[in-house]
Parts: structure tokens; C-alpha cells; sequence
């Protein structure tokens, strides 16, 4: 077992793939946890390699890079979705602990399978079908929403379309990236909510509240916890369905599942992320645990911490580069941000801000939801530079 230069002989090391924020934000448990990372990143200085010293730079997409990285570690987890599904595999019969595995990462890489699985275990999602031509679209129905099976994020390989016309386009990307294209009904939704899981190997599992998601263009922008007015009823059902996911698939780690409420109060099944995930990052400050600790704690096979919360309201803006965002430095909002609301949570990743990018987040807590939201959205507001406060 490999024992970290930084951390000897404390406890196993744990191998994380992708250099993002959320391996980022893993990092803080576990330097209270005293538990050793070892990090594969995209390149030089990306937001984790700045925060993990004991890191590689390299392809994720290469094997022998996977396995040096994780050599001697005791697990391996992951940043984000995108390791070759037979990479995982090949690491995993090496006698690896690869958390989430590959059976369970495939229904969070390719959303055919997803829907296929979901299908099987009797999960309510919108009607869906694999479509290999505009004509069978127009078979199936519009308007429509048309998905690139794997590789999307944010919103990107995600269209509405009303016509054929419009179908053109999902397919031209098919055709350049070798994937299949799945038709899903436009679903009237009232909002979009999550329910976030953790579970480990020994089958404990820790459900978070439900919350409330607003999506701008595609990227969550605001998440509110718990769901305001959802029935109990409602919430018990997404939590459910998610412990059942997680359950089912034998997934390990983190699992959010991203859910439509319907007009007429039903939730169908958006699609799932088997990592932290940005609609749980309110748990950082307004959780017993947060997504990241239990994360750690479920990849490890340790007991879950309480996923309670800690406050009435929990409310996470994130800070998206804007319009206005392409001057200043975050830091020079800091003296403002502060001093307005000592009570405010300011999480940045060490990016730079530039229009669309997520650069960090807010989280505030406390008895008002109107407050909460009110003190988060101006903080990020501030911090995106639409206050007109960032200067040349
Ligand atoms: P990504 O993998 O990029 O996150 P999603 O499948 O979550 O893509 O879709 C992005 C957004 O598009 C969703 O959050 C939702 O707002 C909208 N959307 C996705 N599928 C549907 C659908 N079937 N009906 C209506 N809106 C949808």
C-alpha cells in the first residue's frame, strides 16, 4: 500500500482522477480527516493540483497514466465522469478499489443506459427512446429534446427542437463524435430538484433533504434547501428513488439525481452524477456532513457522517463569470463581500473569472428564506461584477 511522503503511515491513500473543483473541495475533509490524495490533473495549476501537493499531470483517458497515478493507492475515485469505461475496468481486475465502479459509472456516462436501467428498475422518467435519424425523431414526436448519450455537461449536447430542422444539428455532432442521440418528451416542469445520496460499500446510505435547483442556460445557478413547500410526501419519494439508484446500481461514493416536479406534482428522473455534485454544495456550510466529507468517508468504506442540516434554509449561488466579468480579480471583492455579511460562505475554485465559467460559490444559512437568498444572490452578483464594483 502506497503511504504518502506528506502523510506517512496515517492512513491508506485515496487516488483522485480530475483536477476540477470538486477534487478541489474533496481536499478540505480530508485534511481533517488526516487522509492522504493523490491527483491525476488535466495540467499545471488547475483548481485541485494548486491544493493537492502529491499530484501528476497527465491524460485520464491514458491507462498507463491511470495506473501510475494510483499506484499503491488503496482506492480510487473520480472528479468527474469522462475515464473509459474499460479503463476502470482494467484497473478494477488489478485489484483496485475503483469507487464508483465501472458498472455503476456506466449509467452516469451514457444517458442510453441510464434511461435502459431506470427503465428495468421501474423509475419514473420523461418518455424516451434512441433515435438514429431526423426521421425517427419526427416518429417519436416534437417538440422533443435530443441528447448526445455521453460527453455532455452544463447543458452542452442538450437541444430542444420543434422540427426537423432543428434535429439537424444533434446529429451532425453524432456523426463527429461517434455517439447516439436518445429523444426525450419536453417535460412542463414546475422546477427542478435533487436528491443527493451517499453510500458505501458495506451498503450504508446517508440521504440528504431534497432540494430546489435553478438552472441558467443549462448550469445550475441557485440551489435552495430544502425545496421550499415540497410536500413530505414528495420528498420522502425522491429520496427514495435515489436511495433505490444508489441501491440497485451498487453505487459507491456520492449519487445526485436530478429530478423534474411536473405540473401535475409528480417527479420523473433527469439524470444522475455519481460524484459530488454543484447542487449539493450548500452541505459545505449548511450540512452536519458535507457531500464532500461523506464522499470521502463512502470511498473509504468509513461510517457516513449525519446528513442533517444545520439551518432552516440553506441557500448556494454560484459565481458565474458574466457579462461584466472579464476585469478585476475576485479577491478585490472580498473587503465588500465581507464586510456586508459576516455571516456570508465564500468558496472559490482558484479560477479566473471569465464570462460562462463557474469560479466559486456563496452559501448562507439561517431562519429567512428571503434573507438567505437576498445576501447570497448579492454576494454573487457582487463578486460576478454586476454591481458595476469591478473596475479596469
Ligand atoms: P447535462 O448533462 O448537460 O447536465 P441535462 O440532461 O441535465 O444535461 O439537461 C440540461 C438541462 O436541460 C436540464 O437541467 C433541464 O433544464 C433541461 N432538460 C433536460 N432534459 C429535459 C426534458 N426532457 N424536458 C425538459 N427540459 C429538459
Amino acid at each position: 500500500m502506497r503511504v504518502s511522503a506528506t502523510n506517512p503511515g496515517l492512513a491508506p491513500t485515496l487516488a483522485v482522477i480530475g483536477g476540477g473543483q470538486l477534487a478541489r473541495m474533496m481536499a478540505q475533509p480530508a485534511i481533517a480527516l488526516g487522509l492522504p490524495l493523490r491527483l491525476l490533473a488535466e495540467a499545471d495549476g488547475v483548481s485541485a493540483a494548486q491544493v493537492i501537493p502529491d499530484h501528476l499531470v497527465g491524460d485520464y483517458r491514458d491507462l498507463a497514466t491511470l495506473q501510475k497515478v494510483t499506484d499503491g493507492c488503496a482506492v480510487v475515485t473520480f472528479d468527474h465522469e469522462h475515464v473509459p469505461t474499460e479503463h476502470l475496468h482494467a484497473l478494477a481486475a488489478s485489484g483496485l478499489a475503483v469507487r464508483p465502479g465501472p458498472d455503476a459509472l456506466v449509467h452516469a456516462q451514457d444517458k442510453g443506459l441510464m434511461r435502459e436501467r431506470l427503465a428495468e428498475l421501474g423509475v419514473p422518467c420523461p418518455r424516451n427512446a434512441i433515435v438514429g435519424s431526423v426521421a425517427e425523431v419526427e416518429a417519436f414526436g416534437f417538440p422533443c429534446v435530443l441528447k448526445t448519450t455521453r460527453g455532455g455537461y452544463d447543458g452542452k449536447g442538450v437541444w430542444v427542437v420543434r422540427s426537423a430542422a432543428d434535429a439537424a444539428e444533434p446529429f451532425e455532432v453524432a456523426e463527429r463524435t461517434g455517439v447516439r442521440i436518445l429523444a426525450e418528451e419536453l417535460v412542463d416542469f414546475t422546477r427542478e430538484l435533487s436528491a443527493i445520496v451517499a453510500r458505501s460499500p458495506s451498503g450504508q446510505a446517508a440521504a440528504y433533504p431534497v432540494v430546489q435547483t435553478t438552472q441558467l442556460d443549462g448550469i445550475c445557478h441557485e440551489v435552495i434547501a430544502p425545496a421550499p413547500g415540497i410536500s413530505e410526501q414528495l420528498a420522502g419519494q425522491a429520496q427514495a428513488i435515489a436511495l433505490r439508484i444508489a441501491g440497485a446500481l451498487d453505487v459507491t461514493g456520492v449519487l445526485a439525481v436530478e429530478l423534474f416536479e411536473t405540473v401535475d406534482g409528480r417527479i420523473l428522473v433527469n439524470e444522475l452524477a455519481m460524484r459530488p455534485h454543484n447542487t449539493g454544495h450548500w452541505t459545505q456550510d449548511g450540512a452536519v456532513t458535507s457531500q464532500f466529507e461523506n464522499h470521502l468517508r463512502a470511498v473509504m468504506d468509513l461510517p457516513l457522517g449525519s446528513p442533517a442540516p444545520r439551518a432552516r434554509w440553506s441557500v448556494m449561488v454560484n459565481i458565474l463569470g458574466g457579462a461584466n466579468s472579464d476585469v478585476g480579480r475576485l479577491y478585490d471583492g472580498f473587503p465588500h463581500a465581507m464586510a456586508r455579511d459576516p455571516h456570508l460562505r465564500v468558496h472559490l475554485y482558484g479560477k479566473e473569472l471569465r464570462p460562462g465559467r463557474k469560479v466559486g460559490h456563496v452559501n448562507t444559512y439561517g431562519d429567512d428564506l428571503e434573507d438567505c437568498l437576498e445576501r447570497a444572490r448579492h454576494a454573487a452578483a457582487w463578486f460576478r461584477g454586476d454591481l458595476g464594483n469591478q473596475s479596469e
